[in-house]
């Protein structure tokens, strides 16, 4: 458990912090979401539109016209890696090919100058804030129940769950090697190293495509940043077995275990997440409905799984009694530029019921918590079809090379429109397609290449275009700009 002495620690951090002018008034906005949820994308294209005055008209400052200014500014932590915007923003729009994704922690300070709506708030308020955005892996966030555990309970859960039917084929060959090593004989080294390169392949088998279940700890065995190969990194669940002995490999896994939680888990939720001020979950909702059923259902599993990371209060292992607060998630479905917008509202109500279901599952209580369907950066544009006496309405865009629609395979030039199927108009029916099995997919998922940027008569270039980006930005910040 996290003790006391962390919760206290936690607050008196920030209250000293405060009082020595170190934490600066600023809003610390997380940006989460399993690997290729949309992370980096998402950072990159919200920074771009402030900064360039992107299309933002459901976000309430840049419409009224009183955001004056948007800039970079270093960021307070020197050890936390900065998040590179201009290599991620060159890519995109200079070579126009999707940045590299996430696969560790890092943070970017924007400051924005505004001009409050209010007299009142203009008389007091010097009309700037920073807002450091920290990107992390989603993966990471799923250690926080190993904190409450013991060596001990995590092997014995995790092999359980290995034996399930839609584990057991992938967990074999480490189950094999696992039964073969008795947790009483002497430590050594390249044992240790064989069980984890075992246990942390057949994890990360679970993550391939088609298989799509559900995340399981340690994170950092699937993302582990920047810790790859250390010791605290190189241990697996043995079998049942007593009272380590002294010198065994069960004494060593045991101390491993400890170290990873001590070294690696609580630190990242202390100084991290226990700092937040707003969180964005993003979630790859299209990726998952065109996957089918399971997918979808193992999508629900992970916002809740990342939900009642966030809980507050009561059999949360982080929120203690004076910790930091979120008070605003935004669950988000990125990438729906896939679809034609009529479909946008059905996709968000799809996700909406998966975060209702999610919500009560993981016991949620606390925090303001809003559903988006968007495209952090649209890489398609909309049109019709004729076929035969109907009209069909289309998406138009550049599948990256390599892609293929009806046999006919992309070389990453040539535009071509396709017809991506169609949500069904109710929620409901979705989930009752799934309940009865439904092998077929709504939707036909084609990857596309980023979107040229438009220019205007005059010569200017506009901004990274989106769909609802503006809406995320006025849930997650708009409040603190009124
Ligand atoms: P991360 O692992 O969460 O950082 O994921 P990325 O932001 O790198 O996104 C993974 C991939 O998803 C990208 O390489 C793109 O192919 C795709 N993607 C992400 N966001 C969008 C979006 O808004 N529109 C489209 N069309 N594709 C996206």
């Amino acid at each position: 458990l996290t003790t006391f002495s962390d919760e206290a620690r936690i607050a008196l951090d920030t209250l000293t912090g405060r009082a020595a002018g170190i934490v600066s008034p600023s809003l610390r906005l997380g940006v989460t979401g399993l690997s290729r949820a949309g992370k980096t994308v998402f950072i990159t294209a919200f920074v771009h539109n402030l900064i360039h005055g992107g299309r933002l008209p459901m976000f309430d400052a840049q419409k009224s016209g009183r955001l004056t200014k948007a800039y970079l500014e270093h960021q307070p932590d020197d050890t936390v890696p900065r998040f590179q915007y201009e290599d991620h923003i060159a890519a995109l729009v200079d070579e126009r090919i999707w940045p590299e994704s996430t696969r560790a922690i890092s943070e970017l300070r924007l400051t924005v100058e505004f001009e409050s709506a209010s007299a009142w708030n203009r008389l007091f308020s010097r009309g700037k804030l920073s807002f450091d955005i920290v990107d992390y892996p989603g993966e990471w966030l799923l250690d926080l129940p190993l904190l409450g555990k013991s060596y001990a309970e995590f092997s014995a859960e995790a092999l359980e769950l290995a034996t399930l039917p839609a584990r057991a084929d992938l967990s074999a060959k480490w189950r094999a090697l696992t039964e073969g090593a008795e947790p009483d004989q002497p430590a050594d080294e390249m044992t240790a190293r064989r069980l984890f390169e075992a246990f942390s392949a057949y994890l990360k088998a679970c993550k391939a495509d088609h298989r799509a279940l559900s995340t399981l700890p340690p994170g950092r065995f699937l993302m582990p940043g920047d810790l790859d190969g250390s010791p605290a990194l190189t241990f697996a669940p043995l079998k049942p077995a007593g009272k380590a002995k002294n010198g065994s490999l069960h004494a060593m896994m045991e101390r491993r275990y400890e170290a990873y939680k001590t070294h690696v888990v609580r630190p990242f939720f202390r100084e991290h997440i226990a700092r937040l001020d707003r969180q964005i979950v993003l979630v790859d909702a299209m990726q998952a409905m065109n996957a089918g059923a399971e997918a979808v259902a193992d999508l629900e599993r992970s916002i809740t799984e990342i939900l009642s990371c966030f809980r507050q209060g009561r059999g949360n292992l982080l929120t203690g009694l004076f910790s930091h607060r979120i008070d605003r998630i935004l669950i988000a479905a990125t990438k729906a530029d896939h679809i034609h917008h009529e479909s946008h509202d059905r996709l968000q109500a799809i996700v909406r019921r998966l975060a209702d279901r999610a919500i009560a599952r993981a016991d949620f209580s606390g925090a303001a918590v809003d559903v988006l369907a968007m495209a952090a950066v649209r890489a398609t544009r909309e049109g019709t079809v004729k076929q035969g006496k109907e009209t069909l309405p289309v998406i138009i865009g550049t599948p990256l090379a390599g892609e293929t629609i009806g046999g006919e395979t992309f070389n990453g030039e040539a535009e071509t429109a396709v017809f991506p199927g169609d949500l069904p108009e109710k929620p409901g029916q979705l989930f009752q397609a799934m309940e009865q099995q439904s092998p077929e997919a709504p939707i036909r998922f084609v990857r596309f290449r980023p979107p040229r940027l438009e220019r205007t008569a005059e010569g200017v270039t506009l901004s990274l275009p989106h769909i609802r980006l503006d809406r995320a930005l006025q849930f997650l910040i708009g409040d603190h700009l009124a």
